[in-house]
Formats: C-alpha cells, structure tokens, sequence
C-alpha cells in the first residue's frame, strides 16, 4: 500500500521545500521533490498547503492519570487513544509517577498495550518516583530487555520532599542496571529523572557520575524550567553530553513562583550553545496541576496531552522562526534521548508518524502512526477494542 502526500510545506523536524513524502506499509519510503510512481497503485493525499510535521513523541505521560498524593481526591483519570491522537501524540511514553502503591506497573503494562493495539506508537517506563524500583519482573534491567514497551526507568525523584531520599549509590545502581538492559537489547537504557524543587537541585546526579563510569546521558533530567537555577544547572549538565526536558504544562501560580514558561526556557538553553538535539519539551499530561481561587488552593486538575500541539500552534501563530526547534523538541530529540531509533523523523526508513495541520489555523487535520490513519480531517478513527 503506498500514499503519497503532495502539496504540504515539510518540518522533518528540519524545514524541507517543495517535497514529497511517499509511504510504503508501515514506513516512510522517500522524501524528494520528484517521486516516479508509473504504475503503481496509489492514495494520493493533497495537505492542501498545510504543515506536515513528525508524529509527537511525549517523553512523559501519566496515561493511567497521576496526583494522588493529596489524598485519593487528588487522584487524575486516565488518559485514552482518542485523547492522545487528537493532540497529536503519536509515541505517549507512559509513567507511574508519585503513586506505585494503589497504582501499579501492570496496570500501565496493559493500557500501553491497548493504546498499542489500537494503533499508537505508546511505550513505558518501568520504575517509579521510589528506589528501589518497583518492577514488572523483580528487575530494573530484566524489565528492560525482556518486555518491549519498556524503554528505561523513570521517573525517578530527587531532591523532591516526595521521593524515596536516594541515595548516590542507589542512583548510581539504578541508573546503570537501567544501561545493562538498553545495552543487552540494543534499546532504551534511559533514566528520566524528576527534579523536585529541593535545594540541591541536580547536585544528586553530579554526585552519582562523579566517581562512576556512567556516562552523563544515561541520565535525563525533567522539569528543569521549574526555576531560573535549575535551568543554569540543567544547561551546563546538557553540556555535559545529556538530554534535559522542559516541562509545558503550567499554571500561572507556578510562573509566579519562579518557573521559566517552556518556551522562554528552549530559547534560553539554545542560546546557551548547548547542542539543539539535547532539549526536549514534555507534557506531564495527566500529572496534576493545582486550581486556586481568589488566592486558595480549591483543588486539582490534571495536565492535558494537548500542551505540545498547543505550543506549536501557539509557536506558529506567534514566533514561526521558532517552529523547526518546537518541532525538534517534541519529535526527533525525545526519541534520540530515549533511543528509540524509528520514530521522530520524516525521512525514509522510519516510522511513517506523521500529522498534518491546516494551513491557515494550524488546528490538526490528520494523524497516522505506521502508517495507519489514526485521524483524517479532524475526525479520529476509533479503533474497535472488542475484537469486531
Ligand atoms: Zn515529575
């Protein structure tokens, strides 16, 4: 089965003039301005002058929902396929969070797998906010190698009042048990870290490297615009050689306590010098954000999948210089710190993920993963989950 699509302006994440894009099955097949097709049968798909950019890949989700740790009030609903298809997340990376106690990695296991079977790109991380790791097999590296969904562990919390107080030795073990598994099946080995608004900032994973042979990368810090000095620390980290993430979701409550808004943060660390591909933004969709009215916490709601696409457009709108870095930071650079080799790019041999966004409003119009049509013309396709 092949598609070409004709008549869209290309990000790859890289700006990309007057091309085509052909899918062959489950794969992109080429890329070029010319593509001799005689013969072959074909759906010719026309974006009628819209963007056409990489299927989302989400370095942190909760699709199981989060919070919880205000009481079993606090707690957040699931995410479903319909609610990360229309914003455009084509790779959800699932993770349990500050709950591993009335919330559990097997049921995470088996929304990933759902979300899956209905045609998403969706993996997992094993682990929790807590060292030791909770696990699906008794084992941080087992889980890597054996279980495919799993691509590293996470997210583990320091310098937070709600992490488990690791350790230097404990995030030393963990994070390289997290490396033998990426290693022994050539995937993943990552370990996303939860930065707390603590005052020893990344000084934990300073320490843990410090001494070790663990490479710098093997670590991954996230929410590092929580404050003007994470971020410093997080840039000369990145310079370092990892990855840093910028969480999107917020409240005004937040910014007013000192977090840097997502994209004031990318331009930041990018004009820091630190390598482009080493910054990504995530949504924390289904973490929980507090509500406040006239000055008092009323309650909490939770962080929607939708924060990146909105930032793009907001991007596009606003600041479209900016677009191929957003684009960048939600596609190619989350899946290159996580290794996951196939997904991210519109170029041949990957995965055909892609979205499609109108030209004049940049609301999203089409959505495929594998190149399965997942939404067309702002309608998802709800796949049947009962077997029929
Ligand atoms: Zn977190």
């Amino acid at each position: 089965m092949l598609t070409l699509i004709r008549n869209a302006r290309v990000f790859s994440p890289e700006p990309l003039h007057d091309v085509q894009v052909l899918i062959a099955g489950d794969r992109f097949a080429a890329v070029a301005e010319h593509i001799d097709l005689t013969g072959e049968e074909l759906s010719v798909i026309d974006a009628e002058k819209g963007l056409l950019l990489p299927g989302i890949v989400d370095a942190l989700t909760h699709p199981c929902g989060g919070g919880g740790e205000g009481g079993f009030q606090n707690r957040t609903p699931e995410i479903d396929f319909a609610g990360f298809v229309s914003a455009g997340v084509t790779s959800p990376i699932g993770a349990l969070g500050t709950d591993s106690v009335a919330r559990s990695l097997d049921v995470l296991y088996g929304h990933i797998m759902n979300l899956r079977a209905q045609g998403l790109g969706a993996f997992m991380y094993t682990g929790s906010y807590r060292i030791p790791p909770t696990t699906l097999t008794g084992d941080v590296a087992r889980d890597i190698t054996l279980v495919d969904p799993v691509i590293g562990v996470g997210e583990i919390a320091i310098s937070d009042h709600r992490s488990s107080q690791p350790t230097v030795e404990e995030l030393r073990r963990t994070a390289a048990d997290c490396r033998l598994g990426g290693i022994i099946n050539g995937t993943g080995g990552t370990t996303l870290v939860h930065v707390g608004d603590g005052a020893s900032g990344l000084k934990p994973l300073r320490d843990a490297l410090n001494g070790s042979e663990l490479p710098t990368r093997c670590y991954y810090p996230t929410h590092v615009n929580r404050s003007r000095e994470l971020l410093d620390e997080a840039i000369q980290f990145s310079k370092r050689g990892a990855s840093i993430d910028i969480t999107v979701s917020t409240v005004p409550e937040f910014v007013e306590q000192g977090e840097v808004p997502a994209l004031q943060a990318l331009t930041a660390v990018l004009e820091t010098g630190v390598s482009p591909d080493r910054v990504t933004l995530s949504s924390d969709a289904g973490g929980s954000l507090p509500v406040y009215r006239d000055g008092e916490l009323e309650g909490l709601t939770a962080a929607p999948p939708t924060a990146l696409l909105e930032l793009l457009q907001q991007v596009l709108r606003t600041q479209p210089d900016l677009a191929p870095a957003v684009t960048a930071a939600i596609s190619s650079n989350p899946a290159a710190a996580l290794n996951i080799a196939s997904k991210g790019r519109i170029a041949p041999g990957y995965d055909a993920d892609l979205l499609i966004l109108k030209s004049d409003s940049f609301a999203l119009s089409d959505v495929f993963c594998r190149g399965r049509c997942l939404m067309r013309n702002g309608n998802v396709n709800i796949q049947s989950t009962d077997g029929g």
